[in-house]
């Protein structure tokens, strides 16, 4: 059983490599265990029958991490709080986006985000984070976390990222670095991290505090497609699943994939805090991943588009899109680094107040109004009376997120559609 089972983690077929666009359609899954059924069932199961005695024995002792496993022994399922094959399949399939060793799925992006941080901050450590960062992280960060002892210091995102070294000097002086945390693309801003200064600057801190900060970085915004920051230095990738991996807005779900030695300790505080995923939803998102790349490739080509229709518009002042970075700009470095395309988020600033980017936004007719991004379907918002309504507004201003500016998440419609409804909105602007 376990060496079939085996086959169907197949990575390879003799010295070719298999992209994970083919590996969504059946890794991990061996048909023969269910009745030959094509795709993976939905096991809709809170328990799991043991074969013996000794075998609920055994699954329990690798369960909690009593003993090693065995060569060969795979962790038995005991309990859809600890595992569930519809998790397992899942996380194996998230992982192979990023040549990752292992993934977890969580109850959502905020979920993964919270369990992560709980493992790896004690009470006295301080977090390095990046801004602007998504509002629900920044609530933790900001208004949870000090009540249990923990402090933070911001660095802005842009550029070569300058601003990472000086925060991490006076986040010293608060006590022991425990987490670098970056957003890259900020949202909505589309400003970068540089992960290799992140990785330097936590190499540097295992020597001077004796204890190394892990870096966690939220993907959400390009990857998984376009940006693999376990490459370039990220301990811990974490995703919002409910936006391009879900994809069709319709599903709400988190994950994060690293290495399984660093991943331990967010697992083990899954399993008591109960934010793993349900089986349901990991069952759509496997559904949801088969596609993944068709969709993320045309939000983007489609993105590309209304980008340069509004670059011309008369009524649009700036387009904050990573494929219109100037060569001399220092984030164009990173760009070319780090991602491996521009995406389909992007905020852009229209000429006027407020008022103007209200009326545009009530005029529009097939995009859509509302917050979230990644789906199939256009979406847009005003950053800074929506999204990022808690950020104070002297902090929005000095970030650069103005009244003024929309967020477009362009979806997988004709683009030429998209342009029509836009050009109608922008005519009140
Ligand atoms: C949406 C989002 C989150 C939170 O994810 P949920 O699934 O809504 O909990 C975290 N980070 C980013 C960048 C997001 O866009």
């Amino acid at each position: 059983m376990t060496d079939r089972r085996r086959d169907y983690r197949k990575k390879t077929i003799g010295n070719h490599k298999l992209s994970p666009e083919t590996q969504m359609m059946g890794y991990g899954y061996d048909p023969m265990l269910s009745e030959g059924a094509l795709k993976a069932p939905l096991f809709m199961t809170s328990t799991f029958v043991f074969q013996s005695a000794q075998a609920g024995k055994d699954f329990f002792e690798i369960a909690y991490g009593k003993r090693a496993r065995a060569q060969g022994e795979e962790p038995g399922l005991i309990y859809s709080r600890i595992n569930n094959p519809d998790l397992e399949m899942l996380e194996d399939r998230l992982a192979l986006w990023e040549d990752a060793e292992k993934g977890l799925s969580f109850s959502s992006g905020m979920a993964a985000i919270a369990t992560s941080l709980l493992a790896y901050l004690r009470p006295g450590d301080v977090i390095v984070h990046s801004a602007p960062i998504y509002g629900g992280t920044e609530y933790l960060i900001r208004n949870i976390l000090p009540s249990f002892g923990i402090k933070s210091v911001e660095f802005e995102a842009g550029g070569d990222t300058p601003t990472l070294a000086p925060a991490i000097e006076e986040a010293k002086k608060l006590g022991r670095i425990a987490v670098i945390y970056g957003e890259t693309p900020a949202n909505p801003t589309n400003d970068l991290i540089d992960l290799h200064t992140a990785r330097d600057e936590a190499d540097k801190l295992a020597k001077t505090q004796g204890h190394r900060p892990v870096i966690m970085i939220d993907n959400t915004f390009l990857g998984p497609l376009w940006q693999k920051p376990l490459a370039h230095g990220a301990d811990i990738v974490i995703y919002s699943l409910t936006k391009y991996v879900g994809g069709h807005s319709d599903v709400v779900a988190g994950a994060v994939v690293g290495a399984a030695d660093v991943l331990t300790p967010i697992q083990g505080f899954r399993t008591i805090l109960g934010t793993m995923c349900d089986p349901y939803s990991c069952w759509l998102l496997m559904r949801s991943l088969e596609t993944l790349k068709l969709r993320m490739t045309a939000s983007t080509e489609n993105a590309r588009v209304i980008a340069e229709y509004l670059r011309d518009h008369p009524k649009v002042a700036k387009v904050h899109y990573l494929g219109f970075l100037e060569e001399s700009d220092p984030t164009y470095k990173i760009y070319k680094e780090q991602c491996l395309a521009a995406g389909s988020t992007f905020a852009f600033d229209i000429k006027g107040d407020e008022a103007a980017a209200f009326r545009v936004l009530d005029n529009l007719t097939i995009i859509k109004l509302a917050v979230s991004l990644g789906g199939t379907e256009t979406l847009m918002e005003a950053p800074y009376s929506m999204t990022h309504s808690d950020v104070p507004d002297d902090v929005k201003e000095r970030l650069g997120i103005m009244p003024s500016m929309l967020r477009i998440s362009v979806g997988v419609e004709n683009p030429d559609d998209l342009i029509a409804d836009l050009a109608q909105a922008l005519s009140h602007a």
